[in-house]
């Protein structure tokens, strides 16, 4: 992986399309910016109906959900490259995960459709994932996020997005002693600069991730972000994508 600058946290799809957020919208948001790696995992609406909290799984969103997540093996070019994650859903299809895979997916907001933690599937999906070293972009509500952590997948690389924004909140995630995890790495997406700048100086910055949001948030935006932070460049270097080519680096080998 070559790439000196990645977002480790973009949507990218072209069934919903709304925002637009295809791999060319992508690239036009982020042209001139210096990224020039990008993790990508596909739109909710592509996954399951978020607005539907009774929302019963089917063939049609199956199908849907495969091919989203196949469309990022599809994309990306030398300019920008594409590291695409797999969103994963109540199916726990790891059967289709394939060696370009490097991270998985899993989000849900309070008020939507959850996953069945108790289903079988599921320890069998962690297990799987844990074999790979596979790390999770976990965005669920706190008790769930906690679960996660300390009983479900012990151990397995978890990325909790946006510095907690939409796990409980920076300072909840803070007072649980879950940041000082050494398996807890964060993004910084949509993050305010006094939560980035008081992480760095309590947890250090060797498990913080450069991430977009994208097309929620501007790459360009949440790059200068950590740009303008009052740290020496090589700590930077670190943010912008030295981090992840380390978590990476040992993932889905
Ligand atoms: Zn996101």
């Amino acid at each position: 992986m070559n790439a000196s600058i990645i977002d480790a946290h973009a949507h990218c799809g072209i069934q919903g399309r709304f925002p637009p957020q295809s791999f060319e919208d992508y690239h036009a948001h982020a042209g001139g910016s210096g990224i020039d790696g990008v993790v990508m995992f596909s739109p909710v609406m592509e996954i399951y109906d978020r607005y539907d909290p009774n929302f019963k799984d089917n063939d049609e969103w199956r199908q849907r959900r495969k091919k989203s997540n196949e469309y990022l093996l599809e994309i990306g070019h030398q300019e920008l490259i594409v590291i695409p994650y797999f969103f994963i859903w109540n199916d726990f299809a790891v059967d289709q995960l394939t060696s370009r895979h490097k991270g998985i997916k899993w989000h849900r907001h309070p008020d939507e459709p959850v996953y069945h933690y108790d289903d079988p599937r599921c320890l069998a999906a962690i297990e799987e994932i844990r074999r790979r070293n596979m790390p999770v972009v976990l965005e669920e509500e706190f008790e769930n996020t906690i679960r996660f952590i300390n009983e479900i997948a012990v151990g397995v690389k978890v990325i909790i997005p946006h510095l907690g924004l939409l796990n409980g909140g920076y300072d909840t995630i803070s007072k649980n002693g879950i940041w000082e995890r050494p398996n807890v790495y964060t993004d910084t997406a949509l993050a305010s600069q006094y939560e980035i700048t008081d992480y760095i100086n309590k947890y250090g910055c060797e498990r913080m991730l450069f991430g977009s949001d994208f097309p929620f948030g501007d790459p360009k935006i949440e790059l200068s972000k950590i740009q303008n932070l009052r740290i020496p460049e090589e700590k930077k270097e670190m943010i912008l994508s030295l981090n992840l080519k380390r978590l990476l680096a040992g993932s889905n080998r």
